[in-house]
């Protein structure tokens, strides 16, 4: 502890806590401003774990959604196995969030993962899902798990470069070692994330996709979509996950987050592409990110209100 609250990193806690207080408009100050019609379902990606390092994985997202009236319910399905198998367990506990609550739908956001996750759900049981919103979401593959998976074409990356990816995932995954009881299976997870696994899947649930880079279909079977997406892997010196994700982002030769494509992000309405990294999206670690990005945090809330808005 003694080491994290350094003066160098106290100073860039006091700029980061004087940024956030500026930027907070008046219109999110409501009490209102997130309640949305049907309740708000977190879905966390590879990570998994519901947590990371021991902290929330949406990182003071719930609190900053329920500030302004949202339910918010964070699911926990397996970190590492299959979308289906990931996406089953997600029906299971929607179908227990509707019980409980009463509301006919849910709002679905995945992060990473997260994102097919939330799209067999909604493709499977599309009159329980209001909306479903993927945030840095693998959708379209990650060339991340082709060179772990090795089929990443012969001579397109250097031995080095494949060989620091797979040490650099490698250290992210212990970095976020939580654990649960689910069952976990690292193949099957890199597989659904691989560019071939994807858009296998893709054939049975193509709703929303765009054939390009820009955006799909917003509204599909009664569903809305939307994505967004962070295009900048290192963000903040002072996070223990960006030396990582820098070198993992050299194996893409496009934009990237450091662990998904900008392309491969995109789902019906694409919102935006924001200088911040695959864990800046989800408000990592402990909410170090890029000075000029926009706050994660706000980009829900600024999402919820948009929900909200749409009658949702
Ligand atoms: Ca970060």
């Amino acid at each position: 502890m003694t080491s994290f609250f350094s003066a160098p990193r106290r100073l860039v806690w006091l700029l980061a806590m004087l940024f956030s207080l500026l930027a907070a408009s008046p219109a999110q100050a409501q009490t209102d401003y997130t309640k949305t019609r049907y309740p708000v379902v977190l879905v966390h990606g590879l990570f998994g774990f519901d947590s990371f390092l021991g902290l929330d994985y949406f990182y003071g997202i719930p609190d900053g959604l329920r500030q302004g009236g949202a339910k918010v319910y964070v699911a926990q399905v397996s970190a590492a196995n299959s979308t289906e198998v990931r996406g089953e367990q997600l029906l299971a506990q929607v179908r227990n969030i509707l019980a409980l609550t009463g509301a006919a739908k849910v709002n679905l956001i995945g992060h990473s993962h997260g994102g097919p996750t939330i799209r067999y759900v909604a493709g499977v049981a599309p009159q329980l899902v209001a909306s479903a919103t993927s945030i840095g979401g693998v959708n379209k593959g990650s060339t991340v798990a082709d060179v772990l998976r090795g089929t990443v074409p012969p001579g397109t990356l250097s031995e080095v470069v494949v060989n620091n990816a797979a040490k650099a995932f490698v250290a992210l995954i212990n970095l976020g070692s939580g654990g649960t009881s689910l069952p976990q299976m690292p193949t099957a997870a890199l597989d659904s994330l691989s560019t071939a696994g994807s858009l296998k899947f893709n054939t049975r649930f193509p709703q929303a996709l765009p054939s390009g880079c820009g955006s799909g279909a917003e509204l599909v079977n009664g569903v809305r979509y939307y994505s967004w997406t962070g295009v900048q892997a290192v963000t903040n010196i002072f996070d223990i996950s960006d030396g990582s994700l820098g070198i993992l982002s050299l194996v893409f030769g496009q934009a990237n987050d450091g662990l998904v494509s900008a392309c491969s992000s995109r789902l019906g309405t694409h919102l935006g592409d924001y200088r911040q990294n695959h864990l800046d999206e989800v408000n990592q670690v402990l909410g170090l990110r890029d000075w000029f990005s926009p706050d994660p945090v706000t980009l829900y809330r600024q999402h919820a209100n948009r929900l909200k808005q749409a009658g949702l």
